[in-house]
């Protein structure tokens, strides 16, 4: 097939590069680096089924020859990234969701849209069914991101009903693994720079809050069954061993155990989620999906990968 993945320069958008190409695809590639890193990919200039174009799919998207499916993996997605972007993060999840299902539906491809268990906002259901409907604040600190993704959900459900365009919607939950931007302040990452440098881990209110961490190759195997399976609505992928962000903490010290960091207390940041887990009944059901890789398995290749580069 030829794919266009939006963001492919991204930590997922580049994972997910390389397994298409992996399995015999022909790849598009689009960032505009705005986030995304030229290093991600850098490994396929010279691949002949890679091609890139460097440009914002908030702009008209227009690419020659067959289209079969389109990835839309573009955006911010880091907290820090995000507030940074506040603007660019809204048109990408709005008008660049929008010019993309325009392309499918130009080309007769299909169009799969990452979406985000940030449309659960700060959740009052737990653990986070597809079926629930969120607790975003609409004018928050994370409002540009969770209701921009909001929106692309419902564009993407109604070029479905609509158009008949062929779509498909994940939620995707907290992951981790090489190729995330040291500096976009994400947890895991963030936490294994601070020990790595023998600096003290910044930990957010009382360490308290819970995510759940899903390693990147578990990930992208659900991104693309969903892809290639028959169901329409949202499906979240996560992995469903929810943990507090001290016992994060604590699990990556003890996997640097040359390491000298302490940990440090900062004020929680506004409208930060104070539990997240995925249910993802859905995705074993319908993908017959479901994490495999530890936490601990995950982690130390991560660190294995970042112990060069950081140190
Ligand atoms: N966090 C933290 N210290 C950091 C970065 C993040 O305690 O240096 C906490 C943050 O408050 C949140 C959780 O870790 O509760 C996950 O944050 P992240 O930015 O990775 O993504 P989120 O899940 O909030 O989108």
């Amino acid at each position: 097939m030829r794919i266009l993945i939006s963001g492919a320069g991204g930590f997922l958008g580049s994972h997910i590069t390389d397994m298409l190409l992996g399995q015999g695809h022909e790849v598009v590639g689009m960032d505009n680096f705005i986030t995304g890193r030229k290093e991600n990919i850098a490994h396929l200039a010279t691949n002949k089924n890679f091609t890139f174009i460097e440009a914002d799919v908030i702009q008209p998207v227009k690419v020659d020859g067959p289209i079969d499916r389109i990835y839309h993996m573009a955006s911010p997605a880091s907290p820090i990234g995000y507030v940074k972007h506040q603007v660019a993060t809204l048109k990408v999840n709005s008008q660049g969701t929008w010019n993309l299902l325009e392309l499918a539906e130009e080309k007769g491809g299909r169009f799969l849209m990452a979406s985000t268990s940030e449309c659960y906002g700060d959740p009052a259901v737990h653990p986070q069914p597809e079926s629930y409907w969120g607790n975003v604040n609409p004018i928050g600190m994370r409002s540009m991101y969770d209701e921009a993704k909001r929106f692309s959900e419902a564009c993407t459900m109604a070029y479905h009903r609509e158009r008949g365009v062929q779509t498909r919607l994940i939620r995707i939950f907290n992951t981790y693994g090489p190729r995330m931007d040291p500096y976009d302040g994400r947890v895991v990452i963030t936490f294994i720079k601070q020990a790595l440098h023998n600096e003290a881990l910044t930990i957010f209110g009382d360490g308290m809050q819970t995510r759940s961490l899903c390693y990147v190759s578990d990930l992208i195997r659900g991104i693309n069954l969903t892809m290639e399976s028959d169901f329409i609505e949202p499906i979240n992928l996560g992995n469903p061993n929810e943990l507090t962000i001290l016992d994060i903490a604590k699990e990556i010290l003890a996997l640097i155990p040359q390491s000298t960091s302490k940990l440090t207390y900062r004020d929680m940041p506004p409208d930060d989620p104070k539990i997240r887990k995925p249910d993802i009944r859905r995705a074993k059901e319908i993908l017959n999906w479901e994490p495999v890789i530890t936490r601990k398995e995950g982690l130390a290749k991560m660190i294995e990968f970042y112990r060069d580069q950081l140190v």
